[in-house]
C-alpha cells in the first residue's frame, strides 16, 4: 500500500519534524540530511518532484547558540528562529549541492493562505522553483508569526503546501512510525495502525498522548493535516523519518508506516 502510494505519485511533499532532524544531542542531524537529499535525487532522476516541509529552526538556532537553550521568551523564541533558519537552510544547501540540486527558501504565515494575491504568487513560485529543478524548502516564519497569525504547526502547514501545489502525496516524516492507539513512547504494547479511513472515527478510538521535547503539534495535528489533504484527495503517510533510507524502503514497501486514505 504505501510502496505503491509513493511510486504512483509524481509531486510529493515531504515533512520532517524538529525531533526528527535533532540527533540524541538535540543537534542538526547534517547525516540525515544528506541521506535525504541523495534519496530524493535518486528519485528527481525517475521524474518524481519534491517540495520540502522542513522545521528545525529552533534546533539548528540552539546548535549556534547554545546558551539561550533557557529562555522562553517569546522574543527570544523568534530571534532564536531567526538564527537558526538560516542554519537550517545551509544545511539543506550543503546536502542538496552535493548532488547538483538547489534549494529555494520561502517562508510563511497564515495570513498568505487567506490572501488569494499572495496565495497566486506562492503557487507560482513553487510551480517556478520545481519545474526549473530546485527543493523549495517551506517552514512557517516565525519571526511574524504571533500567535493570532500562526499557522503553528508544519504539519499543517504541510498539508496546505499539498493543496496548494496540487499534491499527489503528503508524507509527514515524526520520530515514530505511524499513529498507535496509544501513545507509543509511554506503552511499549501500543499497536501502529497500518492504514486509516475515517479520521473522526480513528480520533474516537485512540489515545492521543504528549509531544516531544521540540514537537509543537503532536498526532492530533497530524490528524488535522490529514483530514486536509484528504478533503482535497491527496493521500498523506505518516512514517518514522530517522531511521536508515527511510524513503527508499518505504518506497520498496519494507518499512511499516500509517496510510490515511480517502
Ligand atoms: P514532530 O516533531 O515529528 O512533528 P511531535 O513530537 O509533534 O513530532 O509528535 C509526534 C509524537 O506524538 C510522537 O513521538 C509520540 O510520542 C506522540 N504521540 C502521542 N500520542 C500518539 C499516538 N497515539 N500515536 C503515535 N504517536 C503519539
Amino acid at each position: 500500500m504505501i510502496s505503491r502510494l509513493i511510486n504512483d505519485a509524481r509531486k510529493i511533499i515531504l515533512k520532517f519534524g524538529s525531533n526528527t532532524l535533532a540527533n540524541s544531542e538535540g543537534k542538526m542531524n547534517t547525516d540525515l540530511l544528506s541521506e535525504f537529499a541523495e534519496q530524493t535525487a535518486a528519485l528527481i532522476k525517475k521524474g518524481k518532484q519534491f517540495i520540502i516541509v522542513s522545521s528545525g529552526a529552533q534546533v539548528a538556532g540552539l546548535s549556534k547558540l547554545d546558551k539561550w537553550s533557557r529562555k522562553k521568551d517569546l522574543h527570544y523564541r523568534q530571534a532564536l528562529c531567526a538564527v537558526g533558519q538560516v542554519e537550517l537552510m545551509k544545511s539543506w544547501r550543503i546536502a542538496f549541492e552535493q548532488y547538483g540540486l538547489h534549494v529555494g527558501q520561502i517562508l510563511l504565515t497564515r495570513e498568505d493562505f487567506n490572501d488569494s494575491n499572495r496565495t497566486l504568487n506562492m503557487r507560482n513560485t513553487l510551480f517556478t522553483l520545481v519545474d526549473e529543478g530546485i527543493i523549495p524548502i517551506i517552514n512557517e516564519n516565525d519571526t511574524v508569526s504571533v500567535e493570532e497569525i500562526k499557522i503553528g504547526d508544519n504539519d499543517t502547514l504541510a498539508a496546505r503546501s499539498a493543496i496548494l501545489w496540487s499534491a499527489d502525496l503528503l508524507i509527514l516524516f515524526s520520530d515514530i512510525d505511524g499513529v498507535y492507539d496509544k501513545n507509543p513512547k509511554e506503552h511499549t504494547d501500543a499497536k501502529l495502525i497500518e492504514v486509516v479511513r475515517n479520521i473522526d472515527d480513528l480520533r474516537k478510538s485512540i489515545d492521543i498522548g504528549s509531544t516531544n521535547n521540540f514537537g509543537t503539534g503532536g498526532i492530533a495535528t497530524k490528524l488535522d493535516a490529514a483530514q486536509m489533504a484528504l478533503s482535497y484527495s491527496i493521500p498523506t503517510i505518516l512514517a518514522h523519518g530517522g531511521t536508515a533510507r527511510s524513503l527508499e524502503i518505504l518506497a520498496a514497501g519494507e518499512q511499516k508506516a500509517t496510510a490515511f486514505l480517502a
